[in-house]
């Protein structure tokens, strides 16, 4: 049975009432609790009693109570149920307990569970029951304020996509977010307890230059980038945490994973690179053009303007000869500039592309090309190959590097006869096979100084100096394209000017 409603209002005229429910099926209690509410004329109150819980609380969805006064002992329920029961319904409204027990802890446990207070029937006075009332409903409001912090700040750190994660002073994860969680496929009550450097860096020990660890020896804030076994960037920040007495108990991690960033910068890097690469190249084949081209055409020029007038003199074809000689020189030396460019540019667009090829086909062309052509000198190659058959990692451009050291051989070379001697072993470097290629000419040689600069691509700044300075940074560019190695050696070592021996060496295929 519904009990009466006591007051709607007491005598003292406050602005805001308390609504107080008092849930108690005892009469005689009802009106003493009545009357201790009576007692303090401070106090402004309406009273709503049920004498049933189901009843109570049912009708908590009609109207706004400021707290619940709840006795255990009712008709349709007892004990701390009837307790658990209330706060399924009423979790945000203030309990005070209305206990005929002694069993303080009990009464302990009632608070334990979610009761604000609880008040011994037979003890309670009208100071004492208000004072509970009070203090109860303030109670609540700060544990309400509380949670509701506690959810706005979980909300925060659970919606961050950075990975946030308290860890003790050994850096044993006390906390970690979703993110962190799910940045390595697990919950986060399953990181909770493990070193971060286990999950996150796969160790066994802190990593080296720990930010975590150093905040927490320094009292400090630190910041660092990192990379993961798994191949991930990351940018990392700690701050340490001080207890009240200062003393650093842990530190807060918060890590932004910035792999697509650090992709992005690497390739905007590359082709910053290729851009300047292909900007110094297209440089590079200006100058060339425009000074040795120019070069070559001045010499045909001057050639032809000679032959002219020596023909207005009336001269004989035979005196004429060498300027002609020149004439055609200089165009086999234009003709043989354009295909190098062309060559070397191909080269520069795409990755040698091997494969195995027979080394001695190639070779035997290039010797037949070098004497075919009409130099002025008596060339003398002599070789000695390994075997019939030789298979190197390479391609047809084979050609283009045999016939630029051979034409090197005949144009460096004083001599009236020049010789060249190829020699052919095998060898084996970290485990790989090769053929070891030596043209050894009896030409001018090369100093010292020069030895690897000549393999430079447009090393030359001296554009007096004979010859484009093109040729042997074609011929390294191709050797490297198939893994092997170009050096020049003095063919009586110690003493350049007899003669100069070109190494090559290629990978073989078995
Ligand atoms: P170029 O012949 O157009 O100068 P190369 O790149 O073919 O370009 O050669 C670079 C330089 O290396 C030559 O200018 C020359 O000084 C030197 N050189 C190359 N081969 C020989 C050789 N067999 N004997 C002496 N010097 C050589």
């Amino acid at each position: 049975m519904v009990l009466e409603r006591i007051y709607n209002e007491v005598d003292i005229i406050v602005v805001n009432p308390l609504n107080i429910m008092v849930i108690e099926d005892n009469p005689g209690d009802l009106r003493w609790i009545k009357e201790l509410m009576n007692g303090d004329k401070n106090i402004n109150f309406n009273l709503e009693c049920f004498e049933y819980l189901s009843k109570g609380l049912k009708h908590l969805n009609e109207q706004d109570f400021d707290l619940i006064l709840l006795d255990l002992t009712l008709p349709d329920s007892k004990g701390i149920e009837t307790l658990l029961k209330t706060l399924e319904v009423a979790s945000d409204i203030p309990i005070v307990v209305l206990t005929g027990t002694k069993d303080e802890d009990f009464a302990i446990e009632l608070v334990k569970k979610g009761a604000q207070d609880y008040l011994n029937k037979d003890k309670v006075d009208s100071i004492s029951l208000i004072r509970s009332i009070r203090y109860a409903i303030e109670r609540k409001r700060m544990e309400l304020e509380l949670l509701r912090t506690k959810n706005e700040l979980s909300l925060i750190l659970e919606s961050s996509s950075e990975l946030i994660s308290y860890q003790n002073k050994e850096l044993k994860i006390v906390w970690a977010n979703k993110a962190a969680a799910e940045s390595v496929d697990l919950t986060q009550e399953q990181l909770v307890g493990h070193y971060c450097y286990e999950i996150w860096a796969q160790r066994n020990t802190p990593c080296v230059d720990c930010p975590v660890l150093e905040a927490i020896k320094s009292g400090s804030s630190q910041k660092t980038e990192k990379s993961t076994p798994d191949g991930r960037s990351w940018i990392i920040r700690a701050s340490p945490v001080e207890n009240k007495k200062g003393d650093v108990i842990g530190a807060v991690e918060i890590t932004l994973e910035i792999t697509e960033r650090r992709k992005a910068e690497q390739k905007l890097e590359e082709s910053e690179e290729n851009y300047r690469q292909a900007y110094n190249l297209a440089n590079f084949y200006k100058d060339l053009f425009a000074h040795d081209m120019n070069n070559i055409l001045q010499n045909i020029l001057s050639s032809i303007e000679v032959s002219f007038l020596y023909h207005q003199k009336g001269k004989k074809y035979s005196d004429m000869k060498e300027l002609l000689d020149i004439a055609r020189d200089q165009v086999l030396r234009g003709a043989n500039l354009i295909s190098n460019v062309q060559k070397l540019s191909q080269l520069e667009e795409t990755k040698i592309i091997t494969q195995p090829t027979e080394l001695n086909i190639y070779l035997k062309k290039a010797i037949n090309n070098i004497q075919e052509n009409l130099y002025e000198k008596e060339i003398n190659i002599r070789y000695k190959l390994l075997d019939q058959k030789i298979i190197v990692q390479g391609n047809d451009i084979l050609l283009v590097l045999f016939e630029n050291i051979l034409t090197n051989a005949v144009k460096y070379n004083k001599n009236k006869i020049v010789e060249i001697y190829i020699k052919m072993s095998k060898m084996k470097k970290e485990g790989v096979k090769y053929i070891k290629l030596e043209f050894i000419d009896n030409g001018i040689g090369v100093l010292d100084e020069y030895k690897e600069i000549i393999f430079r691509k447009g090393y030359k700044k001296d554009k007096t100096i004979k010859g484009m300075g093109l040729g042997l940074s074609l011929v390294k560019k191709i050797v490297m394209g198939y893994k092997g190695e170009i050096w020049v050696e003095d063919r009586v070592q110690g003493d350049y000017s007899k003669g100069s021996n070109f190494i090559v060496t290629i990978p073989e295929v078995k």
